[in-house]
Order: C-alpha cells, then sequence, then structure tokens
C-alpha cells in the first residue's frame, strides 16, 4: 500500500467523522426540543386536569411549579419551559422559595 493512498483513506475518515460530529450535534439539539415539547405537553395536560378536578388552584400551582423545577426545567419568567442544563438555577430557586 502506498503512502498517498494511506493519506487519502485518513483524510476521507476524517471528513466523515466530522460528518457524524455534526449529525450527531443536530441530534442532541433535537433530543432539547423534544424534551421541552414533551414539558410543555405535560404542563397543558395538567392544567385540563386541574379544570376538571377544580382542586386549590394556588397549592397545586406550586407544586406542579417544584416538580417542574425538579424535573430539570426552568420555572423562572427568564427561561421559562426551558430546560436546566446549567444545574440549579436562583432565579428559579427565588421564585420558589418566596
Ligand atoms: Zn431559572
Amino acid at each position: 500500500m502506498d503512502k498517498q493512498s494511506l493519506f487519502v483513506q485518513v483524510a476521507n475518515l476524517e471528513e466523515r467523522i466530522g460528518e457524524l460530529y455534526v449529525e450527531l450535534g443536530a441530534l442532541k439539539q433535537k433530543i432539547v426540543e423534544l424534551l421541552e415539547e414533551n414539558q410543555r405537553l405535560s404542563q397543558e395536560n395538567e392544567r385540563w386536569r386541574n379544570a376538571v378536578t377544580h382542586d386549590d388552584v394556588l397549592s397545586s400551582g406550586r407544586e406542579n411549579l417544584r416538580r417542574i423545577y425538579d424535573e430539570g426545567f426552568h420555572i423562572c419568567n427568564l427561561k421559562y419551559g426551558s430546560l436546566r442544563t446549567e444545574g440549579e438555577c436562583l432565579f428559579c430557586m427565588s421564585f420558589l422559595n418566596k
């Protein structure tokens, strides 16, 4: 096998890895979007259930927010509904501790 052909093979492999990396990034983004969409739908479902059962709106609302936060989503008005990718959020926490 000559050196030239080895270099060509390595270059091709490098290109394919680059393409896979881009694809992986797109998939990661898609997962975040799906999780956020799922969260929105769960909240909507929860609101419907609350409307039907006439629960105490204030206390169940607070519990819902706590649960949403514990599941990894922002409940603060800065990033409401988006995934907490950076760990705890001081804005969310101050809102929960009111
Ligand atoms: Zn937050």
